[in-house]
């Protein structure tokens, strides 16, 4: 910017970063689906997938961005490919933001023109688990739905936890955002082997935690939903006792069940449950009235799960290294 003092260029240039990452691999599957792994400087790659939904009668594309808080994972729930992946360190807010402005880039809605308003492709955001890193978290949604910086609404974010109790009810307080629960399991016993940090926040403790997050939603609001995420895993939480004891848990709430079928990785001990046992699971939540779907996987031929792009990666530097 040549027309403002050397001065003042240098204080720019001094204090802050136009950084939005650099790409060290760019996949795109078949179905649309798109993952980047992005560096920010030094030795962490970040993950970020952009997901796309049907296109509009127009034709427009929409779809969600997922962000990643953290290189690795401490959590180490035993199904899950990112725990595999000891935490190298947590994002910083602007490295947060870093991967929307990216994919907001890449898929043409940046900037944000509001004087000549047009149909947005990025529509939703999910901000990934485990929330671990609630500063960067919290600070990174608040420019994404501040009215002077990327004005995206509030309830379009979903911020999604393994059942970190005491900052969930903060994601309605301080940012309107919706909440996603990792829940996995329906009793304390398979969830402490699932999802270990169930050892510091036991399923009850989680529950009250929704309820608190509701407690903040105001009344004209209140149909907006928790989404419950189940992985199904054959012949371990997937029975249809299972099922009725989750919709005995979570009927005190506006919920919807997202089934996600487990997608098996090199190394992982359990397999998918059978498409009969997803059906007949996904028939009683519904039966009881909750809202319920199947995830269908996308993105698979670029191994587009949580972290597997960066786990293959992984591996590859280290095969060559030997
Ligand atoms: S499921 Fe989520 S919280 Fe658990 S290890 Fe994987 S990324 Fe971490």
């Amino acid at each position: 910017m040549t027309d403002i003092s050397k001065a003042t260029r240098q204080q720019l240039s001094d204090h802050f970063s136009l950084d939005i990452g650099t790409v060290k691999e760019k996949l795109v599957s078949k179905d649309g689906t798109k993952k980047w792994l992005l560096n920010f400087g030094g030795k962490a790659d970040v993950e970020t997938v952009f997901i796309p939904m049907a296109a509009s009668d127009d034709g427009h594309i929409t779809g969600t961005v997922c962000v990643s808080s953290q290189v690795g994972c401490t959590l180490a729930c035993s199904f899950c490919h990112t725990g595999t992946q000891k935490l190298l360190r947590n994002l910083t807010a602007s490295e947060i933001l870093g991967q929307l402005m990216h994919v907001l880039h890449d898929v043409g809605d940046f900037p944000v023109l509001k004087k000549k308003p047009k149909p947005r492709t990025v529509t939703n955001i999910g901000q990934g688990e485990p929330l671990l890193n609630p500063t960067a978290v919290f600070s990174a949604i608040s420019t994404m739905t501040s009215p002077k910086a990327l004005g995206l609404a509030p309830w379009r974010v979903t911020v999604s936890t393994s059942g970190v109790a005491p900052t969930i009810e903060r994601i309605s307080k301080e940012l309107r955002a919706g909440l996603a629960i990792s829940l996995h399991a329906v009793t304390d016993e398979l969830r402490n082997e699932l999802v270990p940090l169930n050892k510091q926040y036991p399923i009850a403790a989680v529950l009250q935690a929704c309820r608190d997050y509701l407690s903040h939603i105001s009344h004209e609001n209140r149909h907006r939903r928790i989404t419950f995420e189940y992985v199904m895993l054959k012949g371990v939480n997937d029975s249809l006792k299972d099922a009725k004891q989750l919709t005995r848990l979570i009927d005190q709430f506006p919920a919807h069940v997202n089934l996600i079928p487990f997608n098996p990785w090199p190394g992982s001990k359990y397999e998918c449950s059978t498409s009969e046992a997803v059906e007949a699971f996904w028939k009683e939540v519904r039966r009881a009235g909750i809202e319920c779907t199947v995830r269908t996987p996308r993105g698979q031929d670029i191994m587009a799960a949580c972290g597997q792009l960066k786990s293959s990666t992984d591996m590859k530097v280290a095969a060559s290294a030997i």
